[in-house]
């Protein structure tokens, strides 16, 4: 588990995240491989899971926006959070592709990320993660599933990483 940026009544009291603009958003969680075997072993129904290894977002009832299934909404919380994804577990930094180069990027949308994204205490805490992507395992995980790396629009390019 990666250790949290964000204190949790912060994520709590927001309702930004697990929700989405669109059925296939490049920001719905992508899984890595072992996750996807991980969610099966643990009885998650496999149409939850999409063949391109993501979370299949669901249409809200009441709202023009895509949910994930895992995500209770009257707490606002992740029904998997012990065992949420690598990609969940990293925001609101994110893999950004920038032409050929990789980068631990910021998502300034995190209002959060917003209000912190030039504080010494998160610089660190970046440098820090960009350090532990760097060593096995994680490194060899990432080089085998190279689809959690996309090019995110707006993102703060902080890192790069030699994926
Ligand atoms: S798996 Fe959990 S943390 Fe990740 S998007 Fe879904 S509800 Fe949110």
């Amino acid at each position: 588990m990666i250790r949290q940026l964000v204190p949790e009544s912060v994520c709590l009291a927001c309702r930004g995240c697990c929700r989405f603009g669109e059925p296939d958003s490049c920001w719905s969680p992508a899984l890595l491989s072992e996750e996807v075997e991980m969610l099966v072993r643990k009885n998650i129904p496999p149409l939850l899971i999409t063949k391109e290894k993501r979370v299949r977002l669901l249409p809200a009832s009441q709202e023009a926006l895509y949910l994930c299934p895992f995500l209770e909404g009257a707490k606002n919380a992740c029904k998997i959070y012990a065992f949420r994804p690598f990609e969940c577990q990293l925001y609101p930094f994110l893999l950004n592709r920038a032409g050929k180069d990789v980068y631990l990027a910021l998502d300034t949308q995190c209002p959060y990320a917003e209000e912190h994204a030039h504080d010494a205490a998160l610089r660190e805490y970046a440098r820090a993660l960009a350090g532990l992507l760097m060593q096995a395992p994680l490194i060899g995980s990432l080089r085998t599933n190279l689809h959690l790396i996309q090019a995110y629009p707006g993102v703060l390019d902080l890192h790069q990483l030699k994926i």
